[in-house]
């Protein structure tokens, strides 16, 4: 039974909310910073997890979307989502098979960082007849993938791209790093090395003869500060969609740009200061947990702070003399969207105090 028009009163909990005012008004913003600097936006949609919001980001001027895994992808293009990268090495035949089923419905572009990789994906390009585009992955301060910019990574882009049935269309770099930058100041450097890096290196691979189209950057933290560095075509935020408590945390958003929220039930009151929540780990995730109390805020509520969870069970206390009993309503702002969101199967899309539609999270535990 849809509860589409239902009050948010009459909805059970623990329940994941987004506020379609905000998430309307981050899908603009972050489309208007694209606009602004003539770059293209490729959101990435391992945020939400919802082709629906994707359609919502692609109405607003997405170029295309990215995915994390084949398993997000599939589910995006058979939501009809036409235009997609994978930010993800693919490895095996079994990876390679779905690759080219999905190619048969959509665009799709992969992201690499070795000669291994290219070769499984130029013989799937050669079985198509035709060259795959691929984007070398470059490691600008996350030391997740890639090789460092410069001459380490311009000679992988020449080796992959010697590569038969590959075509190397561009570089890309997740700059995951900026969540650990302490300061503004630390968060504009990190950003400002992760597009100079890439440009810079995607001017060395020019030079050597490569045709490179796409530079391709930005994590929610450093897109705005590089999207205008010329040279930069391509910007994949995820996470700006929705905001959480960490991109709060970082000055990267305001609380109230905070679209997904766990919609939760004070369920026990122990002692005077302790309360209990019906919504923990297997709602919000433990992600960020070991950073200690607060981490979740409970919006609208600083005199709340929950201190830790287990799985079904949020545990916090009263810091201050507000009132709450058995029964009272919070709405807990997850400390990382992403992976909050992924235990869901349903948010339910509010406004004004309303539920006006349901989203599916039909990518939701697409891990593969
Ligand atoms: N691109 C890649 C390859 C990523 O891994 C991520 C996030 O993990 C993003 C883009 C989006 O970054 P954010 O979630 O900070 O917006």
């Amino acid at each position: 039974v849809s509860l589409a028009g239902a009050d948010l009163a009459e909805l059970d909990t623990p329940a994941l909310l987004v506020d379609l005012d905000v998430l309307e008004a981050n899908l603009a913003e972050m489309a208007a910073v694209a606009a602004r600097a003539a770059v293209a936006l490729r959101p990435h949609t391992k945020t939400h997890k919802s082709p629906e919001i994707a359609r919502m980001q692609v109405a607003a001027g997405a170029a295309g979307i990215t995915c994390a895994k084949l398993g997000e992808a599939e589910v995006m293009a058979g939501a009809g989502l036409d235009d997609l990268l994978v930010a993800f090495p693919l490895v095996g035949e079994a990876k390679l098979r779905r690759l080219g089923g999905l190619l048969e419905r959509a665009r799709v572009r992969v992201s690499l960082d070795s000669v291994e990789v290219a070769e499984g994906l130029g013989r799937l390009g050669r079985s198509l007849g035709r060259d795959l585009e691929v984007l070398v992955e470059v490691d600008t301060g996350l030391h997740r993938l890639g090789r460092p910019p410069g001459p380490a990574t311009a000679e992988l882009a020449a080796e992959i791209a010697r590569v038969p049935g590959v075509e190397v269309a561009g570089l890309l770099t997740h700059a995951g790093h900026a969540y650990r930058a302490g300061s503004p100041e630390a968060l504009r450097r990190v950003a400002e090395r992760e597009v100079l890096d890439l440009v810079e290196t995607a001017e060395l691979c020019r030079r050597a003869g490569l045709e490179l189209r796409e530079v391709s950057v930005g994590s929610t933290p450093t897109a705005r500060i590089g999207a205008s560095v010329a040279g930069v075509t391509e910007l994949r935020p995820g996470t700006y969609a929705l905001n959480d408590a960490t991109m709060v945390r970082l000055g990267v958003a305001t609380e109230d740009r905070v679209a997904a929220t766990v919609l939760a039930t004070v369920v026990a009151r122990p002692t005077a200061e302790r309360f209990v929540v019906d919504a923990g780990s297997k709602s919000l995730s433990s992600d960020n947990m070991a950073t200690g109390p607060g981490w979740v805020p409970v919006a609208g509520r600083p005199d709340l702070v929950l201190d830790f969870l287990s799985e079904e069970h949020g545990v916090g206390h009263r810091s201050g003399p507000g009132e709450l009993r058995i029964g009272d309503r919070l709405r807990l702002v997850p400390s990382h969207a992403c992976a909050c969101v992924n235990l869901w199967d349903l948010a339910y899309g509010v406004r004004g105090g309303r539920v006006e539609r349901e989203l599916p999270v039909a990518a939701r535990g697409k891990v593969a």
